[in-house]
Protein backbone atom coordinates (compact mmCIF):
# COMPACT_ATOMS: atom_id res chain seq x y z
CA UNK A 1 0.00 0.00 0.00
CA UNK A 2 1.30 3.17 -0.71
CA UNK A 3 3.11 5.61 1.76
CA UNK A 4 0.57 8.37 2.21
CA UNK A 5 -2.28 5.32 2.95
CA UNK A 6 -1.03 6.04 6.58
CA UNK A 7 -2.70 8.23 8.83
CA UNK A 8 -0.47 10.39 10.98
CA UNK A 9 -0.53 8.37 13.89
CA UNK A 10 0.74 5.67 12.15
CA UNK A 11 -2.90 3.58 11.82
CA UNK A 12 -3.12 1.69 8.28
CA UNK A 13 -6.10 3.01 5.96
CA UNK A 14 -7.95 -1.12 6.74
CA UNK A 15 -8.00 0.62 10.19
CA UNK A 16 -9.38 4.07 9.82
CA UNK A 17 -11.89 2.38 7.27
CA UNK A 18 -12.92 0.22 9.96
CA UNK A 19 -13.12 2.87 12.49
CA UNK A 20 -15.44 5.07 9.92
CA UNK A 21 -17.84 2.40 9.35
CA UNK A 22 -18.56 1.92 13.14
CA UNK A 23 -19.14 5.80 13.19
CA UNK A 24 -21.17 5.39 9.43
CA UNK A 25 -23.23 2.40 11.64
CA UNK A 26 -23.87 4.53 14.51
CA UNK A 27 -25.09 7.47 12.37
CA UNK A 28 -27.22 5.70 9.69
CA UNK A 29 -28.16 2.75 11.73
CA UNK A 30 -27.78 -0.45 11.58
CA UNK A 31 -30.33 -1.78 8.43
CA UNK A 32 -29.17 1.40 6.34
CA UNK A 33 -25.43 0.18 7.20
CA UNK A 34 -25.86 -3.19 6.30
CA UNK A 35 -27.41 -2.84 3.24
CA UNK A 36 -25.35 0.12 1.66
CA UNK A 37 -22.17 0.38 3.56
CA UNK A 38 -21.40 -2.50 4.41
CA UNK A 39 -20.36 -3.77 1.42
CA UNK A 40 -18.27 -1.11 0.38
CA UNK A 41 -13.89 -2.20 0.57
CA UNK A 42 -11.57 -0.03 0.08
CA UNK A 43 -9.55 0.41 -3.42
CA UNK A 44 -6.20 2.08 -4.32
CA UNK A 45 -4.89 5.14 -2.36
CA UNK A 46 -2.53 7.35 -4.71
CA UNK A 47 -1.58 10.94 -4.94
CA UNK A 48 -4.16 11.39 -1.96
CA UNK A 49 -7.08 9.99 -4.00
CA UNK A 50 -8.86 6.87 -2.47
CA UNK A 51 -11.24 4.51 -4.40
CA UNK A 52 -14.06 3.18 -2.67
CA UNK A 53 -15.48 -0.17 -4.15
CA UNK A 54 -19.20 -1.08 -4.62
CA UNK A 55 -20.05 -4.08 -5.83
CA UNK A 56 -22.83 -2.75 -8.44
CA UNK A 57 -23.20 0.18 -10.02
CA UNK A 58 -26.58 0.56 -8.41
CA UNK A 59 -24.78 0.65 -5.19
CA UNK A 60 -22.44 2.68 -5.90
CA UNK A 61 -24.98 5.52 -7.33
CA UNK A 62 -27.03 5.19 -3.67
CA UNK A 63 -23.97 5.42 -1.85
CA UNK A 64 -22.62 8.53 -4.01
CA UNK A 65 -26.34 10.12 -3.38
CA UNK A 66 -26.58 9.13 -0.27
CA UNK A 67 -23.47 9.04 1.91
CA UNK A 68 -20.77 9.95 0.10
CA UNK A 69 -20.77 14.00 1.58
CA UNK A 70 -20.58 12.54 5.25
CA UNK A 71 -17.83 9.59 4.10
CA UNK A 72 -15.64 12.41 2.32
CA UNK A 73 -16.39 14.52 5.64
CA UNK A 74 -15.01 11.55 7.92
CA UNK A 75 -12.07 10.73 6.11
CA UNK A 76 -11.01 14.35 5.96
CA UNK A 77 -11.23 14.32 9.73
CA UNK A 78 -9.31 10.84 10.11
CA UNK A 79 -6.73 11.42 7.52
CA UNK A 80 -5.59 15.10 6.05
CA UNK A 81 -3.52 12.88 3.24
CA UNK A 82 -6.92 11.69 1.44
CA UNK A 83 -7.99 14.39 -0.26
CA UNK A 84 -10.56 13.10 -2.51
CA UNK A 85 -12.76 10.07 -2.65
CA UNK A 86 -13.60 8.24 -5.75
CA UNK A 87 -16.53 5.75 -6.05
CA UNK A 88 -16.13 2.77 -8.17
CA UNK A 89 -17.71 -0.23 -8.99
CA UNK A 90 -15.56 -3.42 -8.29
CA UNK A 91 -15.06 -5.35 -11.52
CA UNK A 92 -14.91 -9.16 -11.64
CA UNK A 93 -18.09 -11.67 -11.44
CA UNK A 94 -16.39 -13.20 -8.68
CA UNK A 95 -16.50 -9.91 -6.31
CA UNK A 96 -19.85 -9.20 -7.42
CA UNK A 97 -21.28 -12.90 -6.83
CA UNK A 98 -19.80 -13.31 -3.09
CA UNK A 99 -21.74 -10.25 -2.11
CA UNK A 100 -25.01 -11.18 -3.77
CA UNK A 101 -24.89 -14.72 -2.09
CA UNK A 102 -24.13 -12.62 0.89
CA UNK A 103 -26.74 -10.71 0.96
CA UNK A 104 -29.37 -13.71 -0.22
CA UNK A 105 -28.30 -15.60 3.00
CA UNK A 106 -29.15 -12.94 5.24
CA UNK A 107 -32.14 -12.69 3.41
CA UNK A 108 -33.07 -16.17 3.82
CA UNK A 109 -32.36 -16.53 7.45
CA UNK A 110 -33.58 -13.49 8.21
CA UNK A 111 -37.57 -12.78 7.12
CA UNK A 112 -37.83 -10.10 10.18
CA UNK A 113 -39.25 -7.23 8.30
CA UNK A 114 -36.30 -5.33 9.18
CA UNK A 115 -34.68 -7.48 7.08
CA UNK A 116 -36.31 -6.83 3.70
CA UNK A 117 -34.63 -6.62 0.51
CA UNK A 118 -36.85 -6.47 -2.89
CA UNK A 119 -40.22 -6.04 -2.53
CA UNK A 120 -42.55 -8.50 -4.25
CA UNK A 121 -45.48 -8.54 -1.49
CA UNK A 122 -47.17 -10.93 -1.52
CA UNK A 123 -49.57 -13.64 0.66
CA UNK A 124 -47.27 -15.90 2.05
CA UNK A 125 -44.02 -13.73 2.18
CA UNK A 126 -42.91 -10.42 1.91
CA UNK A 127 -39.53 -11.38 -0.85
CA UNK A 128 -37.49 -11.47 -3.67
CA UNK A 129 -38.91 -10.10 -6.49
CA UNK A 130 -39.69 -13.17 -7.87
CA UNK A 131 -41.03 -14.41 -12.00
CA UNK A 132 -40.57 -18.02 -13.26
CA UNK A 133 -37.16 -17.93 -14.63
CA UNK A 134 -35.45 -14.73 -13.17
CA UNK A 135 -36.04 -16.50 -9.81
CA UNK A 136 -33.68 -19.33 -10.79
CA UNK A 137 -30.75 -17.25 -10.99
CA UNK A 138 -30.49 -15.35 -7.57
CA UNK A 139 -27.06 -13.96 -8.93
CA UNK A 140 -27.84 -12.21 -11.53
CA UNK A 141 -31.25 -10.44 -10.00
CA UNK A 142 -31.06 -9.85 -6.45
CA UNK A 143 -28.13 -7.88 -6.33
CA UNK A 144 -30.30 -4.57 -7.06
CA UNK A 145 -32.55 -5.05 -4.20
CA UNK A 146 -33.84 -2.18 -2.28
CA UNK A 147 -34.51 -2.52 2.01
CA UNK A 148 -37.88 -1.55 2.51
CA UNK A 149 -37.60 0.62 5.60
CA UNK A 150 -39.38 -0.19 8.43
CA UNK A 151 -39.62 3.44 9.98
CA UNK A 152 -41.43 4.79 6.75
CA UNK A 153 -45.11 4.39 7.39
CA UNK A 154 -47.72 6.63 7.24
CA UNK A 155 -47.63 7.06 11.54
CA UNK A 156 -44.50 8.25 11.38
CA UNK A 157 -44.96 10.97 8.27
CA UNK A 158 -45.49 14.31 9.85
CA UNK A 159 -48.11 15.83 7.77
CA UNK A 160 -48.15 19.94 7.01
CA UNK A 161 -49.17 22.34 4.58
CA UNK A 162 -46.43 21.71 1.88
CA UNK A 163 -46.52 17.65 1.73
CA UNK A 164 -50.29 17.35 3.10
CA UNK A 165 -52.24 16.76 -0.64
CA UNK A 166 -49.54 13.72 -1.34
CA UNK A 167 -49.50 12.39 1.54
CA UNK A 168 -53.26 11.87 0.97
CA UNK A 169 -52.38 11.09 -2.56
CA UNK A 170 -50.47 8.49 -1.50
CA UNK A 171 -52.96 6.77 1.55
CA UNK A 172 -55.90 7.33 -0.83
CA UNK A 173 -54.11 5.07 -3.32
CA UNK A 174 -52.83 2.65 -0.32
CA UNK A 175 -56.73 2.33 0.91
CA UNK A 176 -58.58 2.14 -2.11
CA UNK A 177 -60.37 -1.03 -3.24
CA UNK A 178 -60.68 0.48 -7.06
CA UNK A 179 -57.75 1.89 -8.38
CA UNK A 180 -58.82 5.95 -8.00
CA UNK A 181 -56.18 7.68 -10.09
CA UNK A 182 -53.77 5.86 -12.55
CA UNK A 183 -51.04 6.58 -12.35
CA UNK A 184 -50.33 8.48 -9.24
CA UNK A 185 -47.33 10.68 -10.10
CA UNK A 186 -45.48 12.04 -6.94
CA UNK A 187 -42.13 14.52 -7.68
CA UNK A 188 -40.51 16.81 -5.32
CA UNK A 189 -36.96 17.65 -5.05
CA UNK A 190 -34.48 15.38 -2.94
CA UNK A 191 -34.77 14.44 0.14
CA UNK A 192 -38.56 15.76 0.75
CA UNK A 193 -40.54 12.09 1.69
CA UNK A 194 -41.10 10.45 -1.86
CA UNK A 195 -39.58 7.13 -0.82
CA UNK A 196 -41.15 7.45 2.97
CA UNK A 197 -44.63 7.65 1.04
CA UNK A 198 -43.74 4.99 -1.40
CA UNK A 199 -43.20 2.57 1.63
CA UNK A 200 -45.72 3.61 3.61
CA UNK A 201 -48.12 2.39 0.72
CA UNK A 202 -46.07 -1.40 0.68
CA UNK A 203 -46.59 -1.20 4.65
CA UNK A 204 -50.17 -0.11 4.48
CA UNK A 205 -51.33 -2.88 1.89
CA UNK A 206 -48.81 -5.65 3.12
CA UNK A 207 -51.14 -4.98 6.40
CA UNK A 208 -54.68 -4.86 5.43
CA UNK A 209 -54.34 -6.92 1.95
CA UNK A 210 -51.91 -9.28 1.71
CA UNK A 211 -53.12 -10.80 -0.99
CA UNK A 212 -52.60 -8.11 -3.05
CA UNK A 213 -49.24 -8.17 -5.58
CA UNK A 214 -46.77 -5.26 -5.05
CA UNK A 215 -43.47 -4.62 -7.32
CA UNK A 216 -41.71 -1.62 -5.40
CA UNK A 217 -38.36 -0.63 -7.35
CA UNK A 218 -36.32 2.07 -8.38
CA UNK A 219 -36.28 3.10 -12.39
CA UNK A 220 -32.22 2.04 -12.33
CA UNK A 221 -33.40 -0.98 -11.01
CA UNK A 222 -35.90 -1.73 -13.49
CA UNK A 223 -33.32 -0.71 -16.22
CA UNK A 224 -31.22 -3.13 -14.80
CA UNK A 225 -33.49 -6.04 -14.76
CA UNK A 226 -34.29 -5.13 -18.64
CA UNK A 227 -31.05 -5.19 -19.75
CA UNK A 228 -30.26 -8.45 -17.89
CA UNK A 229 -33.51 -10.08 -19.06
CA UNK A 230 -32.53 -9.12 -22.51
CA UNK A 231 -28.85 -10.44 -22.34
CA UNK A 232 -30.41 -13.53 -20.37
CA UNK A 233 -32.73 -13.60 -23.38
CA UNK A 234 -35.47 -14.11 -20.83
CA UNK A 235 -37.56 -10.89 -21.78
CA UNK A 236 -40.95 -12.99 -21.36
CA UNK A 237 -39.99 -14.20 -18.02
CA UNK A 238 -39.70 -10.50 -17.49
CA UNK A 239 -43.11 -8.70 -18.98
CA UNK A 240 -44.85 -11.96 -17.10
CA UNK A 241 -43.42 -10.79 -13.97
CA UNK A 242 -44.02 -6.92 -14.13
CA UNK A 243 -47.52 -7.58 -16.41
CA UNK A 244 -49.21 -10.03 -13.84
CA UNK A 245 -48.70 -7.10 -10.48
CA UNK A 246 -51.50 -5.29 -9.07
CA UNK A 247 -49.68 -2.63 -8.41
CA UNK A 248 -45.98 -1.58 -9.50
CA UNK A 249 -44.17 1.09 -7.94
CA UNK A 250 -41.37 2.83 -9.20
CA UNK A 251 -39.38 5.27 -7.42
CA UNK A 252 -36.80 7.65 -8.84
CA UNK A 253 -38.12 7.85 -12.77
CA UNK A 254 -35.48 10.36 -13.68
CA UNK A 255 -33.27 7.50 -13.71
CA UNK A 256 -34.97 5.90 -16.30
CA UNK A 257 -32.66 7.55 -18.69
CA UNK A 258 -32.32 7.62 -22.13
CA UNK A 259 -32.28 4.27 -23.14
CA UNK A 260 -34.78 3.45 -25.97
CA UNK A 261 -35.68 -0.15 -25.41
CA UNK A 262 -35.99 0.32 -21.57
CA UNK A 263 -38.78 2.92 -21.56
CA UNK A 264 -40.32 1.44 -24.86
CA UNK A 265 -40.67 -1.48 -22.29
CA UNK A 266 -42.06 0.28 -19.67
CA UNK A 267 -44.45 2.38 -22.00
CA UNK A 268 -45.91 -1.09 -22.77
CA UNK A 269 -45.87 -2.35 -19.02
CA UNK A 270 -47.41 0.71 -17.93
CA UNK A 271 -50.11 0.84 -20.63
CA UNK A 272 -51.20 -3.37 -19.92
CA UNK A 273 -51.37 -2.79 -16.43
CA UNK A 274 -53.33 0.84 -16.42
CA UNK A 275 -55.53 -0.93 -19.03
CA UNK A 276 -56.42 -4.11 -16.38
CA UNK A 277 -56.83 -1.40 -13.55
CA UNK A 278 -53.99 -2.33 -12.50
CA UNK A 279 -52.54 0.85 -9.90
CA UNK A 280 -48.92 2.34 -10.91
CA UNK A 281 -47.33 5.08 -8.89
CA UNK A 282 -43.94 6.70 -9.72
CA UNK A 283 -41.97 8.97 -8.07
CA UNK A 284 -39.84 11.49 -9.54
CA UNK A 285 -37.48 14.91 -9.04
CA UNK A 286 -39.62 16.81 -11.68
CA UNK A 287 -42.79 16.98 -12.87
CA UNK A 288 -43.63 14.80 -15.95
CA UNK A 289 -43.56 17.27 -18.64
CA UNK A 290 -40.25 18.37 -17.23
CA UNK A 291 -38.17 15.29 -17.15
CA UNK A 292 -35.48 14.97 -19.41
CA UNK A 293 -34.95 11.90 -22.17
CA UNK A 294 -38.70 10.78 -21.43
CA UNK A 295 -40.62 10.10 -24.49
CA UNK A 296 -43.58 12.35 -25.46
CA UNK A 297 -45.64 9.63 -25.50
CA UNK A 298 -44.79 8.35 -21.85
CA UNK A 299 -44.92 11.72 -20.73
CA UNK A 300 -48.35 12.16 -21.56
CA UNK A 301 -49.28 8.88 -19.87
CA UNK A 302 -47.98 9.66 -16.85
CA UNK A 303 -49.74 13.33 -16.72
CA UNK A 304 -53.03 10.98 -17.14
CA UNK A 305 -53.61 10.18 -13.19
CA UNK A 306 -52.51 12.41 -11.00
CA UNK A 307 -49.83 14.50 -10.71
CA UNK A 308 -48.63 16.25 -6.79
CA UNK A 309 -45.86 17.42 -5.46
CA UNK A 310 -44.31 17.82 -2.02
CA UNK A 311 -43.26 21.65 -1.43
CA UNK A 312 -40.37 22.23 0.56
CA UNK A 313 -40.72 22.04 4.15
CA UNK A 314 -41.87 24.90 6.36
CA UNK A 315 -40.38 25.74 9.91
CA UNK A 316 -43.67 24.18 11.55
CA UNK A 317 -42.97 21.05 9.81
CA UNK A 318 -39.47 20.80 10.32
CA UNK A 319 -39.95 21.49 13.93
CA UNK A 320 -43.04 18.57 14.14
CA UNK A 321 -40.63 16.34 12.07
CA UNK A 322 -37.86 16.75 14.82
CA UNK A 323 -39.93 16.26 17.42
CA UNK A 324 -41.17 12.81 15.82
CA UNK A 325 -38.02 11.90 14.84
CA UNK A 326 -36.58 12.16 18.53
CA UNK A 327 -39.43 10.78 19.38
CA UNK A 328 -38.26 7.55 16.97
CA UNK A 329 -34.85 7.69 18.35
CA UNK A 330 -35.45 7.42 21.50
CA UNK A 331 -33.59 10.84 22.53
CA UNK A 332 -34.47 13.73 24.54
CA UNK A 333 -34.53 17.13 22.43
CA UNK A 334 -34.56 20.23 24.20
CA UNK A 335 -37.16 22.59 22.15
CA UNK A 336 -34.51 24.86 22.06
CA UNK A 337 -31.94 22.65 20.00
CA UNK A 338 -35.13 21.61 17.61
CA UNK A 339 -35.68 25.63 17.05
CA UNK A 340 -32.24 26.15 16.23
CA UNK A 341 -31.93 22.80 13.83
CA UNK A 342 -35.11 24.08 12.10
CA UNK A 343 -34.40 27.20 11.65
CA UNK A 344 -30.86 26.55 10.41
CA UNK A 345 -31.60 23.28 8.21
CA UNK A 346 -33.85 24.02 5.61
CA UNK A 347 -32.65 22.59 2.58
CA UNK A 348 -34.59 18.73 2.90
CA UNK A 349 -35.55 16.72 5.39
CA UNK A 350 -32.72 14.26 4.70
CA UNK A 351 -29.76 16.71 6.01
CA UNK A 352 -32.31 17.76 9.24
CA UNK A 353 -32.74 14.25 10.23
CA UNK A 354 -29.04 13.68 9.13
CA UNK A 355 -27.58 16.40 12.00
CA UNK A 356 -30.44 15.21 14.03
CA UNK A 357 -28.30 11.57 14.36
CA UNK A 358 -25.08 13.51 14.36
CA UNK A 359 -26.04 15.20 17.59
CA UNK A 360 -27.24 12.09 19.04
CA UNK A 361 -24.51 9.73 18.34
CA UNK A 362 -22.66 12.48 19.76
CA UNK A 363 -24.16 12.70 23.18
CA UNK A 364 -24.46 8.78 23.17
CA UNK A 365 -20.78 8.34 22.90
CA UNK A 366 -20.30 10.82 25.83
CA UNK A 367 -22.54 8.12 27.77
CA UNK A 368 -26.02 10.03 27.67
CA UNK A 369 -24.49 13.38 27.68
CA UNK A 370 -27.47 15.98 27.87
CA UNK A 371 -28.10 17.92 24.14
CA UNK A 372 -27.42 21.46 24.60
CA UNK A 373 -27.16 24.59 21.79
CA UNK A 374 -23.69 24.63 22.58
CA UNK A 375 -22.95 20.63 22.04
CA UNK A 376 -24.99 20.76 18.32
CA UNK A 377 -23.56 23.49 17.42
CA UNK A 378 -20.23 22.41 18.41
CA UNK A 379 -20.88 18.93 16.20
CA UNK A 380 -22.55 20.57 13.44
CA UNK A 381 -20.07 23.61 12.41
CA UNK A 382 -18.43 22.46 9.57
CA UNK A 383 -21.95 21.43 8.11
CA UNK A 384 -23.45 25.25 9.61
CA UNK A 385 -20.20 26.82 8.10
CA UNK A 386 -21.29 25.58 4.75
CA UNK A 387 -25.06 26.28 5.07
CA UNK A 388 -24.23 29.91 6.46
CA UNK A 389 -22.25 30.40 3.37
CA UNK A 390 -24.91 28.88 0.50
CA UNK A 391 -26.60 31.89 -0.91
CA UNK A 392 -29.17 30.84 -3.20
CA UNK A 393 -30.86 31.89 -6.24
CA UNK A 394 -33.72 33.83 -5.02
CA UNK A 395 -32.00 35.23 -2.68
CA UNK A 396 -29.38 36.95 -5.62
CA UNK A 397 -32.81 37.91 -7.95
CA UNK A 398 -33.82 39.16 -4.78
CA UNK A 399 -31.47 41.54 -4.08
CA UNK A 400 -30.74 42.47 -7.51
CA UNK A 401 -34.08 43.38 -8.23
CA UNK A 402 -33.89 45.63 -4.78
CA UNK A 403 -30.65 47.05 -6.53
CA UNK A 404 -31.84 48.20 -9.83
CA UNK A 405 -35.33 49.22 -8.16
CA UNK A 406 -37.40 46.61 -10.19
CA UNK A 407 -39.53 44.12 -8.63
CA UNK A 408 -38.36 39.39 -8.94
CA UNK A 409 -41.05 39.47 -11.23
CA UNK A 410 -40.17 42.55 -13.41
CA UNK A 411 -36.63 39.98 -13.15
CA UNK A 412 -38.01 36.75 -14.22
CA UNK A 413 -40.91 38.17 -17.00
CA UNK A 414 -40.15 38.22 -20.95
CA UNK A 415 -39.46 41.79 -20.70
CA UNK A 416 -36.50 43.24 -22.69
CA UNK A 417 -36.61 46.50 -22.20
CA UNK A 418 -32.58 47.48 -21.00
CA UNK A 419 -33.50 48.50 -17.22
CA UNK A 420 -34.88 44.94 -16.88
CA UNK A 421 -32.87 42.92 -19.30
CA UNK A 422 -29.72 44.22 -18.02
CA UNK A 423 -30.19 43.28 -14.19
CA UNK A 424 -31.22 39.83 -15.07
CA UNK A 425 -27.80 38.99 -16.77
CA UNK A 426 -26.23 40.62 -13.75
CA UNK A 427 -28.39 38.70 -11.66
CA UNK A 428 -27.78 35.28 -13.91
CA UNK A 429 -24.32 36.27 -13.85
CA UNK A 430 -23.54 36.35 -9.92
CA UNK A 431 -25.87 33.28 -9.69
CA UNK A 432 -23.15 31.58 -11.95
CA UNK A 433 -20.73 33.01 -9.92
CA UNK A 434 -21.90 32.72 -6.05
CA UNK A 435 -23.79 29.35 -6.35
CA UNK A 436 -22.68 25.66 -7.61
CA UNK A 437 -25.98 26.01 -9.89
CA UNK A 438 -25.78 24.47 -13.57
CA UNK A 439 -26.44 26.69 -15.95
CA UNK A 440 -29.92 24.86 -17.01
CA UNK A 441 -30.57 25.19 -12.96
CA UNK A 442 -29.97 28.71 -12.87
CA UNK A 443 -31.76 29.15 -16.68
CA UNK A 444 -34.65 27.64 -15.14
CA UNK A 445 -35.06 30.26 -11.97
CA UNK A 446 -35.37 32.82 -14.80
CA UNK A 447 -37.34 30.84 -17.29
CA UNK A 448 -34.90 30.73 -19.43
CA UNK A 449 -32.79 27.95 -21.13
CA UNK A 450 -28.97 27.64 -20.44
CA UNK A 451 -27.94 29.17 -23.92
CA UNK A 452 -29.30 32.61 -22.70
CA UNK A 453 -27.50 32.17 -18.99
CA UNK A 454 -24.50 31.38 -21.05
CA UNK A 455 -24.98 34.61 -23.05
CA UNK A 456 -25.67 36.71 -20.13
CA UNK A 457 -22.19 35.26 -18.37
CA UNK A 458 -20.24 36.47 -21.24
CA UNK A 459 -21.67 39.83 -21.87
CA UNK A 460 -21.63 40.99 -17.83
CA UNK A 461 -17.98 39.50 -17.96
CA UNK A 462 -17.34 41.78 -21.35
CA UNK A 463 -19.26 44.66 -19.79
CA UNK A 464 -17.56 44.96 -16.57
CA UNK A 465 -14.00 45.98 -18.17
CA UNK A 466 -15.56 48.79 -20.04
CA UNK A 467 -18.54 49.82 -17.76
CA UNK A 468 -16.88 50.95 -14.54
CA UNK A 469 -20.29 51.45 -12.71
CA UNK A 470 -21.72 48.49 -13.48
CA UNK A 471 -18.62 47.10 -12.26
CA UNK A 472 -18.71 48.98 -9.09
CA UNK A 473 -22.57 47.90 -8.71
CA UNK A 474 -21.69 44.19 -8.89
CA UNK A 475 -18.76 44.31 -6.28
CA UNK A 476 -21.67 45.74 -4.41
CA UNK A 477 -24.11 42.49 -4.77
CA UNK A 478 -21.40 40.75 -4.54
CA UNK A 479 -20.08 41.92 -0.94
CA UNK A 480 -24.08 41.56 0.33
CA UNK A 481 -24.29 38.56 -0.95
CA UNK A 482 -21.71 37.09 0.32
CA UNK A 483 -21.82 38.58 4.11
P1 LIG B 1 -37.00 11.55 -1.19
O1 LIG B 1 -37.36 10.15 -1.59
O2 LIG B 1 -38.03 12.56 -1.56
O3 LIG B 1 -35.62 11.95 -1.63
P2 LIG B 1 -37.08 10.42 1.45
O4 LIG B 1 -38.43 9.81 1.44
O5 LIG B 1 -35.92 9.50 1.30
O6 LIG B 1 -36.97 11.60 0.39
O7 LIG B 1 -36.93 11.28 2.79
C1 LIG B 1 -35.69 11.62 3.36
C2 LIG B 1 -35.75 11.46 4.85
O8 LIG B 1 -36.62 12.44 5.38
C3 LIG B 1 -36.32 10.13 5.27
O9 LIG B 1 -35.61 9.66 6.37
C4 LIG B 1 -37.77 10.43 5.64
O10 LIG B 1 -38.22 9.59 6.68
C5 LIG B 1 -37.66 11.84 6.12
N1 LIG B 1 -38.90 12.61 5.87
C6 LIG B 1 -39.20 13.37 4.79
N2 LIG B 1 -40.42 13.94 4.94
C7 LIG B 1 -40.88 13.53 6.13
C8 LIG B 1 -42.08 13.76 6.85
N3 LIG B 1 -43.04 14.57 6.38
N4 LIG B 1 -42.23 13.17 8.05
C9 LIG B 1 -41.27 12.38 8.55
N5 LIG B 1 -40.12 12.11 7.93
C10 LIG B 1 -39.91 12.68 6.73
MG1 LIG C 1 -36.23 8.78 -2.69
Amino acid sequence: MAEEAFASDGRSIDSQWSQICSQLKMEFGGTAFDSWLKPLTVGDFNNGIMNICAPTAFMKNWVVTHYSDRINKIWEQQNPSVKKINFIVQTGFADRRSVDTSLLKKISSTPTPQNIYGCNINSSSFGLVAGASLANDSAKNNNLATPLNPNYTFENFVVGKTNEFACAAAKKVAEAKNVPFNPLFLYSSVGLGKTHLMHSIIWHIKKNDPTRNVIYLTAEQFVYKFVKALRYKDTAAFKEQFRSVDVLMVDDFQFMGNKGTTQEEFFHTFSSLVEEGKQVIISADKSPTDLDGIEERLKSRLVGGLVVDIMPTDFDLRMGILQKKAELMGIELPQKVAEFLAQKITSNVRELEGSLKRVAAHSQLLSGKEITLDMTQDVLKDMLRSIDRKTTIDEIQKKVAEHFNISVKELQSSRRARTVARPRQVAMYLAKQLTSRSLPEIGRKFDRDHTTVMHAVRKVEELIIEDQNLAEDIEILRRTLEN
